[in-house]
């Protein structure tokens, strides 16, 4: 199946995009095999060819099998001659797009009269003016004081009209209304209504009316309004005889919000569902009805939330976002029916409980990156919008912690209360559509931080959050986990066995032995003033000259080995008397090495040199001591000299060894 999509003007882009993301939602769960290909027609084509809508476009548009067309501002298009062409009209007439059809209902959960109706409107003749000549406009001046309008009605386009409008009645409540005004029209309305009324002979069961305009304008005030909003409307424009189809929004391209990423797009999802369920009926294809209507429900279950809403209903979610909440919810229904067997029983239980209510929502707060089951089942995406509609809240998101967080995760800014799912977009392009067991060990991870962050926590807790990751990303990661959560202005407790992650990510850090705090303090702190062996040598590159004390003056040591000695310092009070064993700790760079003499310079062995990359390590050695050094130049092996700061030589008694 092939889709031809025009997003034309105003907010058409904007609208499209987010129904194409549910369209694909919905292709994906009813495996409809739908593929989509794009035409530019409106200012877009105006720009690049010279008219609003080329020959090629409308004869391409006939080899597909339907059509999605954004709105148009024709309005400020230029006059014919210069390419200004009415781009709906020329669909609607030049593939014979007769039926236009238009249900307008009231939403239960917005406010309104009670109202379920369907508009089935001719849209090839009457008195549009560029539709209904053969040759020249309906429309024209004999005079420069005389304008007039010429208005066709032909036996066909009456009769197929309101065959449509029977078939469709026969479906639903079995109720036709002729709406006209033969009271004054009495030729031309008068032979609409024979028309209407010989084919009611066909269909027996169908009650018919016939109200005048003027009486039917007065009961529905704009039916489309009534409904909820302006954008709460689909159409499509069909001939049941050829089969082609068009769907296309009931609202104008409003370009008084165009590119605000503000306008709603269900009228535009809501015709792309209508469109779905058509060609379904006319092809007997039971997918794609059931595809349409999990649309139409996916955007009652949306909206049906306040927090949901765009803002023509008072709401503040973005056009993007709401095509995210919809399409989220046009998958979650399909998971319930995917869900594979051999999950875990509360899970599946979760799962049929959903089921039963049609929809799914499944609680869990399992992290994604550790529950293979869910790994394996569900879209991140999926996942999260799972966790955001568990809140069943308004405003879980504010607009500050949406941003900083979206621009964390590298996404486009959003601040709707659906942020999280824009953040997981932000995961990586692909990744939100791709099954968890997809993402790579980094993409998991950012997914499992939006679900926790979600719940908007005060403390988010993060229990080795990197492990599972390349050393190359780690450090990334550490990176952006540090600024997101000074960003979002959480506390956040990071627990890791990488000194290096927990330096680089900690504002401060308890350092833990034995399920003990055994230090805490600023990164700086720990790292530059350890209070113990353990402290000490669990930070930084070390090493460790093990020995017996030779002098002792309060807190200054020198502690020796076989044929070496070197002068240190006690730690943390520590009280060491001659002649004990002790152990002391020096940080590999505060060890300088060369090949000069020097006073307070140990003269040393240098077994090897070896080359890392960005700089020298020295292997050197004196008796029974063995240290490491970088330097920036390689050193023959030899006679070498090691300059050690005394207050750089971290002294504990050996007992303390861990
Ligand atoms: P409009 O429907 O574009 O806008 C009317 C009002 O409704 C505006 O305030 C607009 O902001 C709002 N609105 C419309 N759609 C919305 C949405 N999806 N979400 C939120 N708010 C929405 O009608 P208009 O202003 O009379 O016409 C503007 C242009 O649209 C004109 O050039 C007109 O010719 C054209 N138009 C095109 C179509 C079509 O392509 N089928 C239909 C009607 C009007």
């Amino acid at each position: 199946m092939r889709f031809l999509v025009l997003p034309c003007d105003g907010i058409g882009p904007e609208i499209t995009r987010a129904t194409m993301e549910v369209l694909e939602a919905a292709n994906q769960r009813f495996g409809l095999g739908i593929t989509s290909d794009y035409e530019d027609v409106g200012f877009p084509s105006l720009e690049k060819y010279g008219t609003t809508l080329r020959d090629e476009v409308i004869d391409k548009a006939r080899t597909y099998d339907g059509i999605v067309l954004g709105p148009q501002s024709h309005m400020d298009y230029p006059a014919r001659d210069k390419g200004g062409v009415n781009v709906s009209g020329g669909f609607r007439v030049r593939l014979d797009l007769y039926a236009n059809v238009r249900p307008a209902r009231t939403r239960p959960y917005l406010p309104g009269k009670k109202m379920d109706l369907v508009i089935m409107r001719e849209a090839t003749e009457g008195f549009y003016p560029d539709r209904n000549m053969y040759k020249g406009l309906g429309e024209f001046m004999p005079t420069e004081d005389v304008a007039l309008s010429v208005r066709k009605l032909t036996s066909k386009a009456c009769e197929r009209i309101a065959r449509e409008a029977f078939k469709l009645a026969m479906r639903r409540g079995k109720k036709v209304t002729a709406v006209h005004k033969a009271n004054n029209f009495i030729i031309t309305d008068g032979f609409f209504l024979d028309w209407v009324r010989k084919v009611h002979q066909d269909f027996p069961e169908v009650e018919l009316n016939d109200v005048i305009i003027d009486a039917m304008a007065a009961h529905l005030d704009l039916a489309s309004e009534l409904s909820g909003s302006l954008g709460l409307a689909g159409s499509i424009n069909a001939n049941a005889e050829t089969g082609l189809v068009c769907a296309q929004a009931q609202h104008g391209s409003a370009p008084d919000i165009e590119n605000q990423n503000i306008a709603n797009p269900s009228s535009l999802i809501l015709s792309v569902a209508m469109m779905l369920t058509w060609l379904g009926e006319q092809r007997g294809l039971p997918a794609m009805v059931e595809a349409g209507s999990a649309i139409e429900h996916a955007v009652d279950a949306v909206l049906e939330n306040p927090a949901n809403r765009t803002r023509d209903l008072g709401g503040q979610v973005n056009t993007g976002a709401f095509g995210a909440l919809v399409a989220a919810e046009v998958a979650g229904t399909a998971l319930a029916q995917d869900v594979p067997a051999g999950y875990p029983a509360d899970y599946a239980a979760t799962v049929e409980a959903a089921k039963s209510q049609g929809k799914v929502v499944i609680y869990t707060s399992t992290d994604i990156a550790q529950a293979q089951a869910l790994l394996d089942a569900f879209t991140a995406k999926y996942g999260i919008a799972v966790e955001y509609n568990d809140l069943g809240t308004n405003g879980a998101y504010n607009r500050a912690i949406s941003e900083a967080a979206a621009s964390q995760m590298g996404a486009d800014i959003v601040w709707s209360s659906a942020m999280d799912l824009q953040m997981t977009l932000a995961a990586d392009g692909y990744a939100c559509n791709a099954l968890g067991c997809q993402l790579s060990g980094g993409q998991q991870q950012r997914v499992a931080i939006c679900r926790a962050l979600v719940y908007q926590p005060r403390v988010l807790l993060l229990d080795e959050p990197l492990s599972n990751l390349d050393a190359k990303l780690r450090e990334e990661a550490r990176y952006w986990i540090r600024k997101l959560i000074l960003d979002l202005e959480i506390c956040a407790i990071l627990v890791t066995h990488d000194q290096t992650e927990a330096l680089a990510a900690a504002d401060h850090i308890l350092l833990l032995q034995n399920g003990r705090i055994v230090q805490d303090g600023t990164p700086h702190d720990i790292y530059s003033n350890p209070r113990s062996f353990y402290a000490a040598d669990f930070l930084g590159a070390n090493n460790i000259a093990r020995g017996r004390v030779l002098r002792a003056e309060g807190a200054n040591v020198t502690i020796g080995g076989e044929g070496w000695e070197l002068p240190g310092q006690v730690r943390d009070g520590a009280r060491l008397a001659p002649d004990t064993q002790a152990q002391a700790v020096i940080r590999v760079e505060q060890i300088h090495v060369t090949d000069q003499p020097g006073p307070d310079r140990l003269e040393m062995v240098l077994d090897d040199s070896l080359y890392l990359g960005d700089r020298w390590e020295y292997r050197v050695r004196r008796g029974d001591l063995q240290i490491k050094a970088h330097g920036a130049r390689e050193l023959p092996p030899g006679r070498v000299y090691a300059q050690i700061a005394a207050d750089k030589v971290w002294v504990f008694p050996a007992e303390n060894a861990a």
